[in-house]
């Protein structure tokens, strides 16, 4: 038998073979063909946006962790900074453009999503506003809400790497 390290890939996708070995935990290489793919992290990014002792939450339109709260934010393309893919992300999700930015810190976190599970580093931006922006959710998000920074029910939100972030942040 075969250990397949991931279980969502058990065929070679050049040669279709079942015969794949795994040297490590991010790599499989092909016995057939000798194809290798290298499974390595996914960068992304997520905002705490902060206004007035209060945090902005989305709440999120689709599996993982539909219906719970989320930052906004999402995976960075190709050829795209993390900045940039804050900027973005921020514009589709939200509708606004952010002003200044301050890089945070980053957590590990897994993100599964039809039989994957993808390994992702999340990139923590923060950004405070004096005023409340105009916000509309979009996107991945189906609503937003702004929540007092003592008021953050954690086991609302969807993923363990957020809940770590937005606990840090307080904390600062
Ligand atoms: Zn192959």
């Amino acid at each position: 038998m075969n250990v397949t390290h991931h279980p969502a890939i058990t065929r070679c996708p050049r040669c279709g073979s079942e015969r794949l070995s795994w040297p490590s935990q991010k790599n499989f290489q092909c016995s057939e063909c000798g194809f290798v793919l290298y499974l390595n992290i996914a960068a992304a990014v997520a905002v705490i946006m902060a206004c007035q002792g209060k945090l902005l939450f989305g709440v999120r339109k689709r599996d993982p962790g539909r219906g719970m709260l989320d930052l906004p934010g999402g995976f960075v393309d190709a050829g795209e900074s993390a900045e940039e893919a804050a900027r973005r992300e921020i514009r589709e999700e939200l509708g606004v453009d952010i002003p200044e930015m301050r890089y945070l810190f980053s957590f590990p976190n897994t993100y599964p999503y039809r039989g994957m599970v993808y390994d992702t580093l999340d990139l923590i931006f923060l950004v405070e506003w004096n005023e409340p922006p105009a916000v509309k959710a979009a996107d991945d998000l189906d609503d937003v809400i702004w929540v007092e920074r003592d008021s953050v029910e954690f086991e609302k939100i969807a993923f363990d790497s957020i809940r770590q972030a937005v606990r840090r942040y307080l904390a600062l």
